[in-house]
């Protein structure tokens, strides 16, 4: 049972002791049941503080970690170890770069992705079909 469970169990004790007896709450059992309850509030307002209080310590490890992250470059991939947080690396990856180039062959202009050839291998232009030499 809560501290709270046994106060209001106490209450009913007290409550019920009197309405046997059909007299009213003495003095001393209010002052007693008015102690209990204010005990019971406080604790539900120590357990409301301790919650606030662990999410604070939560956000607080959040912090030191991304912290601690940026001081120590290691603990995160795709840092480039300067100290600079670097958007360059994702961004060559994310998007696909097209180059312009004319067919040597039909003479039409056409797009192609530089990445998706080696240096030394054929482009096939999309107009006429024959490779060339980008
Ligand atoms: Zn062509």
């Amino acid at each position: 049972m809560s501290a709270r469970e046994r106060i209001a169990y106490l209450r009913g004790l007290i409550e019920g002791q009197n309405v046997a007896e059909n007299t009213n709450m003495t003095k001393f059992q209010e002052a007693l049941m008015g102690a209990l309850d204010s005990i019971a509030e406080e604790l539900d307002d120590v357990s409301e503080a301790q919650d606030d209080l662990r999410e604070y310590v939560e956000d607080l490890e959040d912090e030191v970690m991304d912290l601690r992250s940026e001081l120590d470059p290691d603990m995160v991939a795709g840092r480039c170890g300067c100290g600079n947080v670097s958007d360059d690396d994702d961004d060559d990856e994310d998007e696909e770069e097209y180059e312009a180039t004319t067919c040597q062959r039909c003479g039409k202009d056409f797009f192609y992705q530089p990445d998706a050839y080696d240096d030394d291998e054929d482009l096939l232009c999309p107009h006429c079909g024959e490779p060339f030499k980008g």
